[in-house]
């Protein structure tokens, strides 16, 4: 069902842009459309039939996961040699590539191969059929975000003040492996203190203070679609300045939440954000975009920045995820996913943000 949706997505642009096929590389978009999920595979989409290229590793795995194509064994080497004799059997004049994603040597291989055919770059066109969610899509991110939200709480419980960024990164891993049966969606942030100022920080041996101030990013997956969030526990009485920037963050978010609605560019949310930061006079401090498209890729699009055109859609799921880093004090940052509806908004996030509930949820 979703396959046929997404192809049926897939070959109205192509109809639309007056292409014959599409020649799909990255590893989200052979999942999107086809749902299979090796590490090693491409598909070669024409109006009237489906291919999908793999090696011998997969190709049991290929048929059982993607029965619509016809799999077949082709080792890296062949494939150029099985996408010219496709293209020049169904006389295909013009092919789809992923630009973005292609590397320089298959682009030449292809073109020196395919005489006849006319590699046109889909410029994210591809990608983009993917902004758009269904509903089995949304189900899967929404339930995603219900296990970060019970791995927010998990740690939150359990944090206590020797901790370290290190060992509470450990601990939400394995709590949304060993108790949810999923993996975590990217590295996950856990930053404490002055790390609080690198916004991609990377855990470290730094113990958790007593009176500190510690974010975690994070995100669960299911079926291949990832949620994304982030919070800034606050413990016991951190740096005055932390608590100040907590309230101009929150507030920034809280707006742009609530100006999200079909319709809205991605540029116009921002800056309702950004503006209520720079208002505070904290403007240079938030150097990021406010948020980001999430589904099979952690970061995709709609983006929700400074020079975004994208205009949100009923379906889109984005984070919303303004942030303040003062260097060597520390940062805030928090981040909730949610999904675009017909007049606003649904938050797919719903762990606690405001101040008074972290003090109830962090019984340090
Ligand atoms: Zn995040
Ligand atoms: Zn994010």
């Amino acid at each position: 069902m979703i396959i046929d949706i997404a192809i049926s997505k897939l070959s109205a642009k192509l109809d639309e842009a007056h292409v014959d096929a599409a020649l799909v590389t990255s590893y989200a978009n052979v999942l999107y459309f086809s749902r299979f999920t090796g590490s090693s595979g491409m598909l070669l989409i024409l109006k009237d039939s489906l291919y999908l290229l793999t090696d011998f590793r997969y190709i049991e795995q290929a048929k059982m996961e993607s029965p619509r194509f016809n799999v077949i064994e082709a080792p890296l080497e062949k494939t150029t040699e099985f996408i010219s004799s496709v293209c020049s059997e169904n006389g295909i004049k013009s092919i789809w590539i992923e630009d973005e994603h292609i590397s320089f040597k298959a682009y030449r291989n292809l073109s020196d191969t395919l005489k006849a055919t006319e590699l046109v770059p889909a410029n994210g066109t591809i990608s983009a059929i993917r902004m758009i969610k269904t509903d089995y899509e949304i189900s899967c991110m929404r339930r995603a975000a219900t296990l970060a939200d019970s791995a927010l709480t998990y740690i939150s419980k359990i944090l206590k003040t020797d901790i370290t960024e290190k060992e509470a990164a450990i601990e939400i891993e394995f709590y949304l492996k060993r108790s949810c049966g999923v993996k975590a969606a990217f590295d996950i942030i856990a930053a404490s203190g002055y790390n609080a100022a690198f916004p991609h920080a990377q855990p470290t041996d730094r113990a958790i203070g007593t009176n500190d101030h510690v974010i975690f990013d994070f995100g669960a997956v299911v079926d291949g679609y990832r949620s994304d969030m982030t919070r800034t526990l606050i413990i016991g009485d951190p740096e005055p300045e932390i608590i100040k920037i907590y309230d101009i963050v929150l507030q920034a978010q809280l707006k742009a939440l609530c100006a999200l609605k079909p319709g809205v560019t991605g540029k116009e949310i921002d800056r309702i954000a950004r503006e209520h930061i720079e208002q505070n006079g904290y403007g240079k401090y938030f150097g990021h975009g406010l948020g980001h498209g999430v589904g099979l890729n952690i970061h995709e699009a709609p983006r929700l920045s400074e020079k975004s055109t994208d205009v949100l859609e009923s379906g889109m799921v984005v984070t919303v995820e303004p942030g303040i880093y003062l260097p060597k004090i520390g940062g805030v940052r928090i981040e909730d996913m949610v999904v675009i509806t017909e007049d606003g908004i649904e938050n797919l996030t719903s762990s606690p943000k405001y101040l008074r509930d972290f003090k109830a949820l962090c019984e340090l």
